[in-house]
């Protein structure tokens, strides 16, 4: 979704002529306003004026709440009065506030701020508005980090493939490491760029925070999905993770231990659990004979191409099927259906966009998904993370009959 012709747009102030299912739609008022309310976040933490400061509040934020005044008039409820008003909505339920807004039941629950943050929701919507472009920069950066590393330290094509898939898993199963993880990681990975620095050490500076540390140190962890907590008695808030009693580690750094980034953890290694648990449930004995698993192959055009093998009489395997699968794990299905685009380079027979368990359990979730992707994706299946993996089995059980 483009959603900066509509900054330009004058329909997007003043009613809109012709723009008809444009102004109608909530969730592009709800992307605006979450757009707007993260650069109104960053301006004052940084204390900085935006570029192009003109003493306004953000173009983005400004558009959602015209939109909203619109939307206040036709359902003949008096108008906010002042952005401070709209700001102390954001933080409360959608469902609560004095407009009826047309969200599907599950956004509805959802505030826009939670403890002065962008909550999960506004940052979905947010990033589908592609708007605050530094926001992603992060995220990017060491997406751009993990290829370059890649492709430097891959023989050739299919090499680079598997140099890339084990660093995106190396992220997902480590929200911490010390000096000397990052040496070992080095060694196995040597290539260095023309200032001589190794592109998997440039990956480590762009993902973590480095804090000096020596000797013995004591981490707790999450003993399901392995984020750094606290102190012993805080509930893992990842996503869907189980948590339980936080597990200790003892490290010994040399000198420093390296944290992920809060934009790492949430848009690298959290969303990266269930495309892990995917590639690893695939990856077993009792598969290895018929499907051939790829992590993020098309250097992360997808998270996993599933290959089913035959053999012929000689006994030499055939292929004859391939099927993709994007794993996604995010809290609005509705702008997840907004957002979401099927790589063509990849060639497959059956599509998949699978779902973590604690999104496919969600009442309405899968249901809201498919309205939003009909139309504008075809042949892509919505499933669960446990139905995806029964029915790869079940075809390759077929298969060998
Ligand atoms: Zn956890």
């Amino acid at each position: 979704m483009d959603v900066n012709q509509y900054l330009d747009d004058p329909a997007a102030g003043p009613a809109p002529a012709g723009a008809g299912a444009a102004v109608e739609d909530d969730y592009l008022t709800i992307t605006m306003l979450s757009a707007g309310l993260r650069q109104i976040l960053r301006r004052r933490a940084f204390g900085v004026a935006g570029r192009n400061d003109d003493g306004l509040l953000p173009a983005a934020w400004r558009v959602g709440f015209s939109r909203l005044w619109w939307r206040f008039t036709a359902q003949d409820v008096s108008p906010l009065a002042s952005d401070l008003e709209l700001m102390a909505l954001c933080q409360v339920p959608l469902v609560t506030w004095p407009v009826t807004l047309q969200l599907s039941e599950a956004d509805l629950q959802n505030t826009l701020l939670l403890d002065g943050e962008l909550s999960s929701f506004a940052e979905q919507g947010a990033r589908l508005a592609h708007i605050d472009v530094e926001a992603e920069w992060v995220e990017n950066r060491v997406h751009q980090a993990l290829r370059a590393a890649a492709s430097a330290n891959g023989a050739d094509d299919a090499d680079v493939v598997c140099v890339y898939a084990f660093l995106r898993r190396y992220l997902i199963d480590h929200a911490v490491l010390t000096d000397r993880d990052v040496q070992a990681l080095e060694r196995r990975f040597g290539k260095t760029d023309s200032s001589g620095q190794t592109y998997v050490r440039r990956l480590v500076e762009v993902a973590y925070m480095a804090r000096p540390a020596a000797g013995p140190h004591k981490l707790l962890l999450c003993p399901h999905c392995r984020n750094v907590l606290v102190n012993p008695v805080d509930r893992c808030g990842t996503a869907g993770c189980a948590g339980g009693p936080a597990e200790v580690v003892v490290v010994t750094p040399l000198a420093a231990i390296f944290e992920q980034h809060r934009a790492t953890r949430r848009f690298v290694h959290d969303p990266g659990l269930v495309e892990a648990r995917i590639i690893d449930a695939l990856r077993v004995e009792e598969l290895a004979q018929t499907v051939r698993v790829t992590a993020y192959p098309g250097v992360d055009a997808l998270d996993v191409l599933v290959e089913f093998l035959v053999k012929d009489d000689s006994g030499k395997a055939r292929l004859v099927e391939t099927w993709g699968i994007d794993a996604k794990d995010q809290v609005s299905a509705t702008l997840l259906g907004r957002g979401f685009t099927w790589p063509s380079s990849i060639d497959c027979q059956q599509r998949f966009l699978a779902l973590p368990m604690h999104r496919a359990q969600q009442p309405g979730y899968a249901a809201d998904l498919e309205a939003e992707l009909d139309g504008r994706v075809t042949g892509v299946q919505v499933i669960s993370e446990k139905r995806l993996i029964a029915k790869v089995k079940a075809h390759a059980r077929r298969l060998t009959q």
